[in-house]
């Protein structure tokens, strides 16, 4: 009868895309429909007493300060945790911040790190070069196979880090195997989950126990704001993840939050429109006489197509491809395309077309490269929400100049 017997009044019980529109919504004494965008850096207090309990932290879910609290902030991360099905969640500026902040709140010096040597050229950084600098040590190894992390594991070894599918080649880690080495060792296994999105892979569930977004991709996905999240439980979150952001500041602002909170109410209409057309792509890629392969987690030719199967639950809206000819047919065909933007960005409306060696993998030696499957040819298109037909007959006409 009442509205609090109402099964639904739970919003675990809810489908993902509920959760997505109403999940954490705080409103204030307005009622407004849509959620309010708290820019405030301060909060002020009934009493100084008020005050001084809220410091001592005997008033829960009060915000004292903007770094580390705040409304709109808050309900970005308890709707991605809802998503997630993580116990809590924390926001940052950027996709990196929450990367670093992850790996950093969970090391000291004379601790190691192991992770998949294919990453995002950025957390690939921040483990191989900016980690050492402060006496982290860190061991990069293929991350197909599960046994060269458990080869690669020290006494020391205090996290794991793994991205998969992973930038740009769209290899995969198995989740759960390399999991369970982490926690036979002590570590704690942190995903990167952008490639997957949080609606086709859970990391958690298979034994991750951080995850981290680059909000900047699909779950903005109109190519606006930067943003990260790391989730995880409790312990993890409201200890040292917390602890760290607070104390170090790469806070996500409470404007970018409310349109990531936005982002979040069309993220399952967005990706599932963008991973069909993916799929579409991919298998138009796949025959052609100029395509020597092309690489889509949930197409039959990838080599690890029974884990993609297994461990998501649809294959990503990014594809690679290598065209025949090199670099100069890659250039080719990425400058004769009138829909697909050459750029550097993932997860948008609009489609991307990106040459990993001259842009984002710039930065390795070829030799790198090259064992990461960054060849000459290769091309990473993350797919938009463009008419799948416009695209492929795009991406063809591009094949024709080549
Ligand atoms: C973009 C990206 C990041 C970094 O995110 P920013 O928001 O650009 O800082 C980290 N990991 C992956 C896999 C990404 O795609």
């Amino acid at each position: 009868m009442s509205k609090a017997n109402n099964p639904l009044s739970n919003p675990t019980a809810w489908s993902p895309d509920t959760q997505l529109v109403h999940g954490g919504s705080m409103r204030s004494e307005f009622n407004e429909t849509s959620e309010a965008l708290f820019l405030s850096s301060g909060y002020s207090y009934p009493t100084s007493d008020h005050a001084e309990r809220l410091f001592k932290g005997e008033i829960p879910g009060a915000h004292n300060y903007s770094r580390f609290a705040n409304p709109t902030v808050d309900m970005f991360q308890n709707r991605m945790a809802l998503l997630e099905g993580a116990e809590a969640a924390r926001g940052f500026a950027s996709g990196m911040a929450a990367v670093t902040n992850a790996v950093m709140s969970q090391v000291r010096a004379g601790d190691h790190i192991v992770a998949s040597r294919a990453l995002f050229g950025g957390c690939r950084f921040v483990i191989e070069d900016f980690m050492p600098r402060w006496g982290v040590s860190s061991t990069l190894v293929d991350g197909r196979d599960p046994e060269n992390f458990a080869r690669a594991m020290q006494p020391n070894t205090k996290v794991v880090f793994i991205e998969t599918p992973t930038n740009p080649t769209l290899e995969l880690v198995d989740i759960k195997a390399v999991a369970d080495i982490a926690h036979a060792h002590g570590a704690v296994l942190i995903v990167d989950n952008v490639f997957a999105t949080a609606l086709w892979q859970k990391p958690l569930l298979l034994g991750a126990d951080l995850v981290t977004y680059s909000a900047t991709k699909h779950i903005d996905g109109q190519g606006r704001v930067l943003g990260g999240i790391v989730l995880g439980s409790k312990t993890l979150i409201e200890g040292d993840v917390h602890t760290f952001l607070r104390q170090t500041g790469a806070t996500l602002s409470a404007f970018n939050a409310w349109v990531l909170v936005k982002g979040l109410e069309t993220l399952p209409l967005r990706v599932r429109q963008m991973t069909d057309s993916a799929a579409k792509v991919a298998d138009a890629l796949a025959g052609h006489p100029k395509v020597e392969k092309v690489i889509y987690p949930h197409h039959p030719s990838h080599p690890q197509y029974d884990l993609a199967k297994a461990q998501m639950v649809r294959g990503s809206t990014l594809l690679a491809f290598e065209v025949k000819g090199g670099q100069e047919a890659a250039f080719t065909l990425s400058d004769s395309l009138a829909v697909i933007l050459i750029s550097n960005n993932l997860g948008d409306a609009k489609s991307i077309i990106t040459h990993p060696r001259t842009t984002t993998h710039q930065r390795l030696t070829e030799d790198v490269r090259l064992e990461t499957g960054v060849t000459p040819g290769l091309l990473r298109l993350s797919v938009g929400l463009e008419a799948s037909d416009d695209l492929i007959a795009d991406l063809m006409y591009g094949l024709d100049q080549v």
